[in-house]
């Protein structure tokens, strides 16, 4: 006889959360974990100026509006409350403070998560909504750089006053890197060093939030192997809410080319400019804290989860909030309900 699910989904972000809002009207029993010990806090601890960029009309979770102007957007803090209000609206059976150290299979083929307190959790199913933006990547050519030049990240960058006087080079040109270079400039020397050339798009189209278009035309949800979603992920355009190059240069950012070589405090560039340095704020991507998931089936050889649109080749093990786990909406807010409705619908049907 086969037992009855219980769920376990890792990870109480927007991706966890929506999850838990399916499961609950699926009637499927289960448990939200969390390392943190409050809901939120994985954008609580993102740089104070955050402001998403996405509208709240395209910033919520199934069931409940983010109250306030729909078309304008809401602060880190705002979204991060909205997230701890919604947890409690829908009365989400949640465990905080509860990292979980390991997950591995039980001999009975079901998984077991070890917390970091030495606690077992047992579960028939497993849902990983841990973020696809968890720990901030570091070139190697970092090492480059002497000890007299301070060395941060977009994730340990809070505001300028994490930024010692002198020159700052911020290193990576997306969203991030673009705000943070903005906030800077008239605080600082502010250097950006851009890698591929990037389009941004229009904040607003007809009237309408340029994310109003990307929705109803559909090209939000294009599968991520489609023409069109291929083309969506090799350009990963982000709307231009002054961020584009010639704004930023005109608030007296310095844009440089690809940062090629790191050496004491000279940074050297691709076309042979240099420059010297105080401060480096890296703001290159990330990637992926697998470690925990000891179950190697569930992982590539570069560590990545392994994944065809959210469903693992492991039995029974899930993922929510992936980069591109079905389109580009999946790792945005407005995507997640979509997809966790659809791993809630694959669970219930194998139940
Ligand atoms: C700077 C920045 C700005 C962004 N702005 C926007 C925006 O404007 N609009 C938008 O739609 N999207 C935006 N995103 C993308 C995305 O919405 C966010 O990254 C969002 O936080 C992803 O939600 P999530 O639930 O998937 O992951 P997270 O918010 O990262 O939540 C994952 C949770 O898992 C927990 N966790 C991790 N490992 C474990 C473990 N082993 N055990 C227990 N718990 C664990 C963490 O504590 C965390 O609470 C932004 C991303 C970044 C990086």
């Amino acid at each position: 006889m086969t037992k009855p699910p219980f769920v376990l989904v890792v990870g109480a972000g927007q991706a966890g959360l929506a999850t838990g809002y399916h499961l609950r009207q699926a009637c499927i029993p289960f448990v939200i974990v969390d390392g943190n010990d409050r809901i939120g806090d994985s954008w609580r601890r993102r740089y104070t100026s955050l402001t998403l960029f996405t509208p709240r009309q395209f910033s919520a979770l199934p069931g409940a509006i983010i109250p306030g102007n729909r078309e304008l957007y809401p602060t880190r803090d705002e979204f991060a409350d909205y997230l701890e209000v919604y947890a409690g609206l829908f009365n989400l059976p949640l465990r905080l403070n509860s990292r979980v150290a390991k997950l591995q299979r039980s001999l009975s083929g079901e998984f077991e998560a070890i917390l970091v307190s030495g606690e077992i959790l047992a579960a028939t199913h497993v849902v990983i909504a841990t973020g696809g933006f968890q720990v901030p990547l570091v070139p190697k050519i970092a090492a480059g750089f002497g000890s007299a030049v301070t060395q941060l990240t977009a994730e340990t960058y809070r505001d300028p006053s994490s930024v010692p006087d002198g020159v700052v080079l911020i290193v990576g040109d997306g969203a991030s890197g673009r705000d943070i270079a903005a906030e800077l400039a008239s605080k600082r020397p502010t250097l950006l060093a851009a890698g591929k050339p990037r389009k941004l798009f229009p904040e607003r189209f007809l009237g309408k939030s340029i994310w109003w278009w990307l929705h109803w035309s559909g090209l939000m949800r294009a599968p991520v192997d489609s023409a069109i979603g291929r083309l969506m992920r090799r350009t990963d355009p982000f709307p231009d809410r002054d961020r584009n190059l010639a704004s930023l240069a005109r608030k007296g950012v310095r844009l440089m080319p690809r940062l090629t070589e790191a050496a004491g405090t000279t940074a050297k560039f691709s076309d042979a400019g240099e420059a010297d340095i105080g401060s480096v704020i890296w703001a290159v991507g990330y990637r992926d804290d697998s470690d925990w998931v000891q179950i190697p089936a569930a992982k590539n050889p570069d560590g990545s989860f392994a994944h065809t649109n959210g469903v693992s080749p492991v039995p029974n093990l899930f993922f929510v909030g992936r980069p591109w786990q079905r389109n580009r909406a999946s790792a945005l807010i407005m995507g997640a309900g979509r997809d966790a409705g659809a791993i809630v619908k694959l669970i219930s049907e194998r139940k």
